[in-house]
């Protein structure tokens, strides 16, 4: 490829902080809320111009992960920061209560529907109350290291290009950007190159309610078959989930999925993310089109809102040092320095299809703070669903409830880490383990 030489500049340093959180996803907005909250003067950084990360900017509009089935029983799982955020989308109106998700073989967990416009408020109220100095409208393009030892994170603004310092920073992007930027071991998708498929989601007003969910949404794979019988609509995911919102009449469809040519779309990649708008959009319309044709309670429904951005699922995650499995999940297996816990399904969007393997007997494992932890950086910790998983893992770990809970460990720790004046590597796990405990969270039963 062409190269041209940029001149060497001098970029300001428009601001100094001790934590730096990139991202404001559900990893981000619990770290940056729980480094604030542990006394440290903490900045993030956000690209665009509200919290919520895919929650959002996606469209997901519903939590996973929250809640597992324990012997039977769904029960909220993950605390602390995460019921901060379902208090004040309760006081707003906009979170439905959570409903029980079912496998083939009758297993089950939880989900909780939220509103978006409720949760972008919510989370804004929640930073600012926190002591956060959110930044919008700011894209981080690189870092500044030094030996294993990051300095700065460069950005990118309307007021032009600037570099901002911190003691600790934490990698909540989704896609690892900073660990790469700083040389962190990562890994990306399958040893074949598979990648969970993206999604773009819509939602749909004036459906009604009690037809959809009596006739429209249990019938939904089969009605789906026979409209690709038909040769009248190319369908090219052959089960989905739709699902009320906050008020009964609004739903939202995880419908679509987006490949080139068969292979899964690179959400880490440029060009791959343009095409994948485009032919999300076109997607969308399609199973619209399905849906008012064919599937009952959809008749008279209109299109509320496409999500402004395509819904990336996996692009790189960390190679810290433990790897979560996806037997680590099933097994519901404890670890000695968890930071939280989770009993989500691993849910693998392979082609054409979702394939689904719950969580039996306790419902739950427990997440270690290894999986924050990246190789050969010494000042920065990674939250989300770039963490240190293999695939299978991912395919669980990455919903929004582990999400918030790795977040609030990874805040928690970077606050500790900087205090102790050590590596969060380094950090007294027993103590963190307190703190988290005494702030609210549910590490499982580990004797705290
Ligand atoms: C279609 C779809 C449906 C899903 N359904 C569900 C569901 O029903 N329930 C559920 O719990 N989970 C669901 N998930 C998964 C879940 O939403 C995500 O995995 C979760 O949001 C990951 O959180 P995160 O904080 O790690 O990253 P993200 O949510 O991806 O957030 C990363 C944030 O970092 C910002 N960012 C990234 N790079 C930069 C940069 N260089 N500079 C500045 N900002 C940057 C992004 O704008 C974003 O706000 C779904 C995902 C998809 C795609």
């Amino acid at each position: 490829m062409r190269t041209i030489t940029e001149p060497a500049r001098q970029v300001p340093v428009v601001a100094e902080t001790e934590v730096l959180v990139l991202g404001g996803g559900p990893a981000g907005i619990a770290a940056a809320t729980a480094a604030a909250r542990s006394g440290a003067r903490t900045m993030l950084l956000e690209r665009y111009g509200f919290l919520g990360g895919m929650g959002t900017a996606a469209m997901v509009t519903n939590f996973c992960g929250l809640h597992a089935s324990i012997n039977g029983s769904v029960q909220q799982i993950v605390h602390g920061v995460a019921d901060d955020i379902l208090d004040r989308l309760a006081k707003l109106g906009g979170l439905r209560e959570p409903h029980v998700v079912t496998s083939a073989d009758g297993l089950k967990t939880g989900a909780q529907a939220y509103d978006n416009a409720a949760y972008k408020v919510a989370t804004d109220d929640l930073l600012v109350s926190a002591g956060v100095d959110v930044r919008f409208h700011t894209f981080a393009v690189d870092a500044v290291t030094d030996n294993g030892h990051i300095e700065a994170v460069l950005i990118e603004t309307k007021s032009g290009r600037a570099a901002i310092t911190a003691d600790m920073f934490i990698d909540c992007s989704g896609d690892a950007d900073l660990a790469a930027w700083a040389g962190a071991p990562f890994e990306k998708g399958g040893s074949d190159g598979f990648m969970a498929y993206p999604t773009m989601m819509f939602r749909i007003a004036d459906v009604d309610h009690d037809v959809a969910m009596g006739e429209g949404a249990p019938q939904l794979k089969s009605l789906i078959a026979e409209a690709n019988a038909s040769g009248e609509y190319t369908l090219p995911r052959k089960a989905g989930i739709i699902r009320p919102q906050t008020h009964d009449s609004e739903w939202r469809a995880n419908l679509t999925q987006i490949s080139r040519d068969g292979a899964p779309v690179d959400g880490s990649d440029w060009d791959d993310l343009g095409y994948a708008e485009i032919e999300g959009r076109k997607q969308a319309i399609e199973y619209f089109r399905f849906l008012k044709d064919r599937v009952p309670g959809f008749a008279d429904a209109y299109m509320l809102e496409l999500a402004p951005q395509i819904g990336i699922r996996e692009t790189r995650r960390i190679v810290g040092p433990y790897q979560l499995t996806g037997k680590d999940v099933l097994d519901c297996r404890d670890f000695e320095d968890s930071i939280g816990c989770s009993g989500w399904p691993l849910e693998t969007h392979v082609l054409g299809d979702v394939e689904w393997k719950f969580l039996a007997g306790r419902g739950y494992h427990q997440i270690p703070f290894s999986t924050t932890l990246p190789t050969g950086v010494d000042n920065l910790l990674v939250a989300g669903r770039c963490a240190s998983t293999t695939q299978d893992g991912q395919a669980s770990l990455r919903v929004s409830g582990p999400c918030f809970a790795m977040g609030q460990a990874a805040g928690t720790a970077a606050a500790m880490a900087r205090t102790a004046g050590t590596a969060p590597a380094e950090l007294d796990v027993a103590a963190l383990q307190r703190q988290l405990a005494a702030d609210g969270a549910f590490i499982g039963d580990t004797g705290v």
